[in-house]
């Protein structure tokens, strides 16, 4: 019976250069020419046999057989020069863009081959010059040269081909690192002139801050902390608010792998209050190349350029869904019972009751951390200074359970830091109990103090924990203010108690607060550090 033929996909490898390719010259691996020769020798990139049946020209090899009736040819097309990818910039990459534009027609998909140290940049820079492609693209390298014993890049490309052969009617770019979902009508690649705009790791502490941000740079992408957090310090946003105001547009990324930045903490507030553009979850590559294209759309005002970075364009980011952006109770079991405990109000004795509940669920919002429920009960006309059954208010409970984001809302509010409940206990020890040195840093910036009561038997305390070698528990009462040299019932310090059970960190952290290595534990204002009374 005749074989109906084979459906052909037909493929551009555009060879850039990178690992994958290289030859040692001179004790140095240097980009290598030939690798469409290279794949030639080896069987598992060409069917010989085939090719010679099929009559194909010298730079076009074929794939064995990968599916019964499936065939995968592809064209290797050399870059002139070849590129060790560290050398690749923009540029580089739109002459990428420029060359699958070229031959958009001619191929059903394209296998980039690059090197591996900027690959993610590469792919993140044709998300955005490939617009609304159709077509599949898919960026590989390798660590080792194709043509080693072993190398990594025998699979790798090998997998490329067959993933733009298969997928070769889908639309997304992918490498490892970077995947991008654009669509492109050919014709609808914008090359842009590469405007400045660097990428700074904020932890580099730049000492010549204000020459950085000047012009020519147009734009910057900030490498921060966390959720996108970074110092408070006043010159430095001082600086970054200036060249803000300038018209410098400045994308704030996390240097994290995974999360988005939010403005959860007083810090990360602080650089969204500087002028500064939420990067929520973007890699800072494919935010620098998002940041190059915005910049280089003609007749965009400042704010269009902003708000054109703050949309996902690409699939590049997730943004915050409708309801991520509105407080909203529904988010927890929790925040629903008192959605509808609210919804109930109007009846007088609807109303007394929800009075009477008040405080608790305040308390209980506050101990969950959940400030959304927190500001609607607020809003609602709750006092959230109000103790609850058992004397404690919402800054107990949020002390209690090491609720940062809350506790500084509270302190905001202006609610009594020194609130006592019904056993005399303050937020702050509460928050010493449970070691949440950032709750108790707020605190006692806030003016909190431990009382008489609390330091009583603290000696005894203090060594109760050098003895077990709990150093965040010392850390935590150190840190609330209290004086770490107080000794116990026997008249023994916990530095004796840490050094008699060989407790060596905890020795190391209390000697080194005998002689004040250790910074300073932060004073509140308006009562002594130690001992307070
Ligand atoms: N330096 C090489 C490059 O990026 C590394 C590699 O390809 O793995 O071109």
């Amino acid at each position: 019976m005749a074989r109906a033929a084979e459906p052909e996909r037909r493929l551009l490898a555009l060879y850039t250069g990178g690992t994958i390719g290289m030859r040692s010259e001179r004790g140095v691996l240097v980009p290598g020419r030939g690798l469409a020769a290279i794949l030639r020798t080896l069987p598992m990139f060409h069917d010989e046999e085939h090719a010679w049946a099929c009559g194909l020209p010298e730079d076009t090899l074929v794939l064995p057989r990968s599916s019964p009736d499936q065939r995968v040819f592809y064209t290797v097309l050399e870059c002139q020069p070849l590129f060790d990818s560290s050398d690749m910039t923009i540029s580089e990459w739109v002459q990428v863009a420029q060359t699958i534009e070229r031959h958009y027609e001619q191929y059903h998909g394209f296998v980039v081959i690059h090197g591996t140290d900027t690959m993610a940049f590469a792919a993140s820079a044709l998300s955005f010059l490939l617009e609304n492609l159709q077509k599949t693209v898919v960026l590989t390298g390798a660590q080792v040269p194709i043509h080693a014993l072993w190398s990594d890049g025998r699979e790798n490309l090998l997998g490329a081909l067959l993933m733009a052969g298969q997928s070769a009617c889908s639309s997304r770019i992918s490498c490892f690192g970077a995947t991008g979902r654009p669509k492109w009508t050919p014709g609808g690649l914008r090359p842009s002139a590469p405007p400045t705009c660097p990428l700074w790791p904020l932890w580099a502490q730049m000492s010549s801050v204000r020459a950085f941000l000047q012009p020519p740079m147009k734009g910057l992408v900030m490498e921060t902390f966390g959720s996108g957090n970074g110092p408070t310090k006043p010159d430095l946003l001082r600086e970054l608010r200036a060249a803000a105001e300038r018209g410098l547009v400045i994308v704030n990324c996390t240097h994290c792998l995974q999360g988005t930045v939010t403005s959860d903490y007083a810090t990360g507030m602080a650089m969204a209050g500087a002028g500064i553009v939420s990067g929520l979850d973007m890699t800072s590559e494919a935010a620098l190349a998002k940041l190059s294209y915005v910049l280089g759309q003609p007749g965009l005002s400042l704010d269009d350029r902003k708000e054109l970075l703050a949309k996902d364009l690409r699939g590049e980011m997730t943004p915050p869904t409708a309801d991520e952006r509105r407080p909203s109770l529904l988010g927890s079991t929790w925040g629903r019972g008192v959605a509808w405990l609210l919804g109930l109000s109007g009846s007088q004795e609807a109303d007394a009751v929800l009075d009477a509940l008040m405080p608790s669920l305040a308390c209980a919002a506050a101990h969950a951390g959940d400030l959304e429920a927190l500001q609607v009960l607020a809003a609602q006309g709750s006092d959230l200074s109000l103790e609850d059954f058992r004397g404690q208010t919402p800054l107990h409970a949020a002390a209690r359970g090491g609720r940062a984001r809350v506790v500084g809302m509270l302190l905001q509010r202006g609610v009594d830091v020194n609130a006592r409940d019904e056993d005399g206990l303050s937020p702050l020890l509460l928050a010493v109990r449970g070691r949440h040195l950032g709750v108790i840093g707020l605190l006692r910036a806030a003016g909190a103090c431990l009382s008489a009561q609390e330091l009583e038997d603290l000696g005894t305390e203090l060594c109760r924990l050098a003895a077990r070698a709990d150093g965040d528990g010392l850390r935590a009462w150190w840190q609330a203010g209290a004086d770490l040299q107080r000794s116990g019932y026997d008249g023994r310090s916990a530095l004796h108690v840490a050094e008699a059970a060989g407790n060596l960190e905890v020795v190391a952290f209390l000697q080194s607060l005998a002689v004040g290595v250790t910074a300073e534990a932060p004073g509140p204002r308006g009562c002594p550090v130690t001992d307070q009374t």
